[in-house]
This record gives structure tokens, sequence and C-alpha cells, in this order.
């Protein structure tokens, strides 16, 4: 067979040889052990947060080497794709941190050296490298239909033997030129095919810098490299792209380890080398004491939105999908509070090798950790801008004053130990309700079962009496003191404690009377300052109206 005359036959509009995209893209002289990697998802327009975290991984294996991380858009199986589905995906990324300096950085739009960077535009490179395969002998026309590789398969399948397009089975591999030409003269569609080079009893091994070593069968089958219409299946476009784009350390989902040696085989045949692999576990859940795979069906948590719509910081998200990244992110984290995340030494050994457990409640009380450190204007300008796009009457309230919103979130914030209310802007509504008359709706029956409410209400006359807005702290918890001994009730827990038949209650309970009557809750931040915030008319509105429930 003369392969040239076929690769012409079959290519005649392709007058590149590699050597020209070998030019176009040369390799890329950064410094010795630093890493290219990728992020390649298909455009479905959704993101989901093992997408953001397989990013994640694959942009700090880049940073921390000092080397590049790009985003290219592989969008050969047009089944799966959404209209604009690049958009949602760009955002998605650069919401949670990981912003896009090359490669596709937004719909119809990229940046960098290497492109194009949306698979759908490389039509005529992966031609010419398949033309070149042809060439060699590597690469032939299949004219097949469907269901005639489905006959083979139901003829191996009662032989007992792999299933696949390979060896003796691959009935196009022996076509001559002229059958190969009538076919083609015929209008008939083709596929091309790997000419696998592959041995039944072979095997490759590759050093995977997640799962460690692997050995596996060497390919055999001759895969579909481009498909009828001259696209190109995942592995052809993997393996060309991820070669001309420099692409060092191959960082993806562990669903892909099963088509390294096919890969493999196609770097080798092209005369590419082989790029280092990084295969990622999926995130898993526990769901009834058993782990399986977040489901974009079953887990609203699954989808990133869920995070943007509920208000989680990126921060917090970043800071989890860390803690889910190496394990001694933790201990990292105690040892250095104030570091930022770029100074953690991430390491793709420290992976897990069978997938790292998600579980919301611990993000929950991790994002805390991460929002009661921040200072007033911080959370301010970030419930704000949450509260604009997904709850417009909140926004409404919240920012009519910002000055008062301000000092809400400051209550308690610059303590020491900062309390923990909040972990996502969605808890900022129901968190701060009470200071709102628009959405406040006094519920006085909190009132803990130990305390009598005709003391409750002895309490509340009291403090109006004694009341003074103008007070400073100390002055102000003075006269909740002072109040305690006249009504039966003591300023001394400890005593109280020792003697509980000689009181009606210690100056704690004092207080939950007082904050009850203001806020209708038994846990709030301090009280001196939220009835600062409240003002006095507001403050003896809400115990006349304390009392009159009380007194029923
Ligand atoms: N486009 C592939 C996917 O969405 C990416 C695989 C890779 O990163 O090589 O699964």
């Amino acid at each position: 067979m003369d392969f040239e005359k076929l690769a012409e036959l079959l290519f005649p509009e392709i007058d590149k040889t590699p050597d020209y995209y070998e030019e176009l893209y040369p390799e890329r002289g950064l410094p010795e052990g630093a890493r290219v990697t990728r992020f390649a998802p298909s455009p479905t327009g959704y993101l989901h947060i093992g997408g953001l975290f397989s990013g994640l991984i694959s942009k700090l294996t880049a940073d921390v080497s000092g080397g590049n991380f790009y985003l290219r858009i592989e969008d050969t199986d047009k089944k799966r794709e959404v209209e604009d589905g690049v958009s949602g995906i760009v955002k998605g990324l650069c919401d949670f941190g990981i912003d896009i300096t090359e490669g596709v950085t937004g719909f119809e739009t990229e940046a960098g050296n290497y492109g194009p960077y949306t698979q759908s535009k490389r039509a005529a490179i992966y031609q010419c490298f398949a033309k070149d395969l042809v060439k060699k002998g590597l690469a032939y026309p299949c004219f097949c239909t469907a269901d005639e590789v489905q006959a083979i398969r139901d003829k191996q399948e009662a032989e007992g033997v792999l299933p696949g397009y390979y060896g003796e089975y691959a009935v196009c591999r022996s076509l001559s030129f002229d059958e190969i030409k009538a076919n083609i003269d015929a209008g008939k569609p083709y596929v091309v095919r790997l000419k696998s080079q592959g041995s039944p009893d072979g095997k490759i091994t590759f050093d995977d810098m997640i799962k460690g070593k692997i050995e596996m069968p060497q390919n055999i089958v001759d895969v579909v490299i481009l498909k009828t219409d001259g696209i190109p299946t995942y592995h052809f476009a993997h393996c060309i792209d991820d070669h001309l784009m420099r692409t060092t350390h191959v960082v993806r989902g562990d669903e892909w380890i099963s088509s390294v040696p096919t890969h493999i085989e196609l770097f080798k045949a092209c005369g590419f080398k082989v790029p280092k692999y990084a295969h990622i576990a999926p995130i898993m859940k526990l769901d009834d004491g058993n782990k399986r795979k977040l489901s974009k069906r079953k887990d609203p948590e699954a989808a990133v939105e869920f995070y943007s719509e509920q208000g989680f910081p990126k921060e917090s998200v970043l800071e989890y999908l860390y803690t889910l990244a190496n394990s001694n992110f933790e201990d990292w984290r105690r040892a250095n509070k104030d570091a930022t995340l770029s100074e953690f030494p991430f390491n793709l050994k420290k992976m897990s090798v069978s997938g790292a457990l998600f579980d919301l409640m611990k993000f929950n009380d991790i994002s805390k950790n991460v929002i009661c450190v921040k200072d007033a204007d911080w959370v301010l300008e970030r419930t704000l801008s949450w509260a604009e796009q997904y709850d417009k009457e909140f926004f409404e309230l919240f920012s009519a004053d910002k000055a008062k919103a301000r000092e809400i979130l400051n209550i308690d914030r610059e303590n020491p130990k900062p309390r923990k209310d909040l972990a996502k802007w969605s808890d900022v509504p129901e968190y701060v309700a009470y200071f709102y008359d628009e959405i406040y709706t006094p519920d006085f029956d909190v009132l803990p079962e130990n305390i009598n409410r005709a003391d409750a209400v002895a309490v509340l006359r009291a403090y109006k009496d004694a009341f003074n807005i103008a007070d400073d702290k100390d002055t102000w918890f003075g006269r909740m003191k002072d109040l305690c001994e006249p009504l039966g009730f003591t300023p001394n827990v400890k005593e109280y404690k020792a003697n509980p038949d000689a009181y009606k209650g210690h100056i704690g309970d004092v207080s939950t009377i007082i904050r009850v009557a203001l806020t209708s809750r038994t846990n709030t931040p301090d009280l001196y300052y939220i009835i600062k915030i409240l003002g006095e008319a507001e403050v003896m509105k809400r115990i006349d109206s304390a009392i009159s429930a009380w007194e029923k």
C-alpha cells in the first residue's frame, strides 16, 4: 500500500505538516520543573463541584511549580453541548478564585499563544496529524456502519473474546487502495482509526502522580481517532492538544485511567513525549452510611451555583476544597492562621487515592471560621452583593441604612473570640431579623420554662424604670445587677448554684428576660449593643409588648 497516496486521497485539502504546528507552538521555555496544566471541561454550561475541585488541583499543580495553567474547552461531543456552555464554566471558576489568564476566557474569547483553545476550532490541526499517521501506516479509514460494528461485537461476545475493533476483526485494516477509493467515490462515510501496534500479552506501566505505579495491558483496539465528520474523538484530541499546548501534567478525573493505554499508544504513534498523569478520585459523600459519588441529580451541593445562591464566600469554598485536596492542610492551617492559601505547599502526592469525603456540616463550620475573623465591612459588602442578586427584598431593607447594617454585623466581631453565627450570606436575613420591624415577628413564648412570667414582668417594669440609653456598657450591666436583689434574683451565679431555692433566678435569667422581650431569642450577640442599635423608643415599645403578652 502506498500510504502517501492514501493520505492524499483522504486529506486532499490538508497542506500543512506536523512540523508547521511544532514550530507554531514551540516549547514554552519555562524553567526546569515548571509544570504546565489545564482544565478541560466539556461546555455543558454546568460546573460540578468536582470540576471546580479538579480545576483547582490542576491550577495548584502549575502554581506551586511556577508554571502555567490554562482552560481548554472540549466540545467534540456535540450531544453534550448546550448553547454558550462556556460562560457559566468560566464564571463558576472565577467566582471561586480560579482566574483564567490563558485559554478560553469567556464566550468566544481567549488569551494565550497556544490557541485556539476550543477543540471545534482545531479541526485542521487534528486532520493534519491524522494525515501524518495515515502516511506512516499507523491509521486507516474504516467504512463499517454502526450495525456492522455491532455485529462484530455480537460475534466476539458469542466467541467470548475481548470486544472491539482489532486484529482479525478489524476488517477495514486490510482494504486495498482501490477498494478504499471506490468507497470514497461512492460517497460512503468513514471514520479514521488508529492501527494499533499493541500486543495482547504486552503491558504498559506508568507512574500516576496521585495513584502511584499502575500496570495495565497494552491497547490493542483500533480506536477511532476522527469521526465521520472529521472531528476527533476525545482520545485523539487529548493527545494532539496536550502535546501542542505543551502540557506537562495531565490532571483529570480517574474515570480516564482505563483509557491511558490508548493514550500512551497515541502519543507514541505521533512521536510525542507522553505527559505525566495525575488522576483525581471523585469527591464522595456519605449516604446512609455508604460512600458514593457526589451526584448532580441527587445532591444540590454538587453544582457550584449552590454555593453562589446560598452565599458561601469563595474563601470558604476554597478553604474547604484545600482540606479535601491535601490531608495535611488542616494542620497547616492551625499552625498558620493568618497565611493566605497561596502559601500552602500543595502536593499532588498527598491527594486521596480513593476519593475525599464531602461533608456539608464540616464545610459550614469551616465557613463560619472564615467569616468570623473578617471585619464588618467585608461581611457587609458581600452580604449586600449576595442579597442584590438572590434576595431583593432583604437587599432593599439592609442597604437602606448601611451604617446600621454595619453596626449590627460588627457586634462581637472585634472580640478575640468572635461568635460564629454566620456560615453563608443567606443566614444574614434571619440573623438580623429582630433589628428590622419590617421582618420581625415577636414570639414571646420562647421564654424558658424555668422563668415565671409574673417575675419576668416585674423584671421588665423595673428595667424600664432604670433604663438610660446613654449608659456605657459597665453602667448598663451594673444596673442589671442592681435589679436582681429587690426582685428576688441574685447577681451572683455561683451563689445561685449553691443555694437555688433561695432565689427566683440569677443575673443570667434577668438578661434572658430582657433579651427575649427585645429579640424573641434566648441566644444573641451582646445585648448591650443590640439595645444601642434598637434605640430607646423601640426598646420601650418591645418591652411593653412583652409585658402585655406575659401578663395575659
Ligand atoms: N473533556 C473531558 C471531560 O469533560 C476532560 C478530560 C481531561 O481533562 O482530559 O471529562
